[in-house]
């Protein structure tokens, strides 16, 4: 996106709202070099594919709903809101980026859980622990070990596991 002042090609996105409608989504962008703010429209579905349920159900991306979740889990961590929206940009560009038109629920939620990871463990396990549905506390126990320095190692050993181009 060219800054309509500059036309500098870099901006970042600092806030993001999705019409009554649902299908314009009208974002306020500020140019990195000369840092004035513009606004741009997008129409929901040409860019996000439509998500595909556990039960089948499609519905639109909500970015809304990633961006609610992640504050929860983020919730009295240090991690400010311009943190938060930076990741949830970095979401949704790589779901952009997959370029399918319907992508199932489970990838959203594995890339939040990896930037969550990167973010703050302890949001990672608070997350993680709504989003697996943990059906005891061994299970959560487990999820909690599975933080223990090695094994984040052997995950970042073993980035080229990919469904679609997306990381596991
Ligand atoms: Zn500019």
């Amino acid at each position: 996106m060219y800054c309509p002042f500059c036309s500098h090609i870099e901006d970042k996105v600092i806030d993001s709202r999705l019409s009554k409608e649902g299908d314009v989504i009208r974002r306020r962008r500020e140019c990195f070099n000369c840092k004035q703010r513009f606004t741009t429209y997008e129409r929901v579905g040409e860019i996000f594919p439509m998500v595909i349920k556990k039960d089948g159900r499609r519905e639109r991306f909500n970015r809304e709903k990633i961006f609610n979740g992640m504050k929860r889990a983020c919730e009295k961590r240090p991690v400010s809101i311009d943190v938060l929206e930076t990741v949830v940009g970095d979401i949704e560009k790589k779901i952009q980026e997959i370029g399918e038109s319907e992508i199932p629920s489970h990838i959203i939620g594995k890339e939040l859980m990896n930037q969550l990871q990167k973010l703050d463990h302890v949001a990672y396990v608070r997350f993680a622990s709504v989003y697996k549905e943990f059906k005891d506390i061994s299970e959560f126990m487990s999820e909690i070990k599975s933080l223990a320095p090695q094994s984040v190692v052997s995950y970042e050993q073993n980035p080229s596991k990919t469904i679609d181009g997306v990381p596991l």
